[in-house]
């Protein structure tokens, strides 16, 4: 079963306004803003605004809309940051933890989006 989601978790407090970041990209389901401590000259998380754990949560419970919206941020962030592989070059990488052997700290569902540079091995 899914673990409970923690309303006090700090993607829950961006999203509620009460913890501020530099909005990059926002429609009615998703959120996207620059880590606070990026491991790639460009880190992006993108969240969606409903409370998930992980992916395996939200693609297990989100509607069509959430899904469909969340996906959207994720085609116009690329776009926006100029990080589609083209001609050899460009590109980005996504990651997204879910439970204890990810690592994963914040417990409300994320991408991280990793690119402007090339980057290193995958772990
Ligand atoms: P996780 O380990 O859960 O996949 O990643 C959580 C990410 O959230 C980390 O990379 C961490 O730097 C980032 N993070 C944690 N707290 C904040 C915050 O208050 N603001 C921002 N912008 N990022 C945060």
């Amino acid at each position: 079963m899914m673990k409970h989601y923690d309303e006090n978790n700090v993607f829950a407090k961006i999203i509620a306004g009460h913890i501020p970041v530099n909005i990059i990209f926002e429609n009615d389901v998703a959120m996207a803003f620059y880590d606070i401590s990026p491991k790639a000259k460009i880190h992006i998380l993108l969240i969606p605004k409903g409370y998930y754990v992980n992916v395996q949560d939200f693609y297990s419970r989100a509607d069509a809309s959430e899904i469909n919206g969340f996906h959207d941020a994720l085609l116009n962030i690329i776009a926006q940051h100029n990080l589609s592989p083209a001609d050899n070059t460009g590109g980005f990488r996504i990651i997204s933890n879910a439970g204890p052997d990810s690592g994963q700290e914040v417990l409300h569902y994320h991408l991280h989006i990793l690119g402007g540079e090339r980057l290193g091995d995958l772990i």
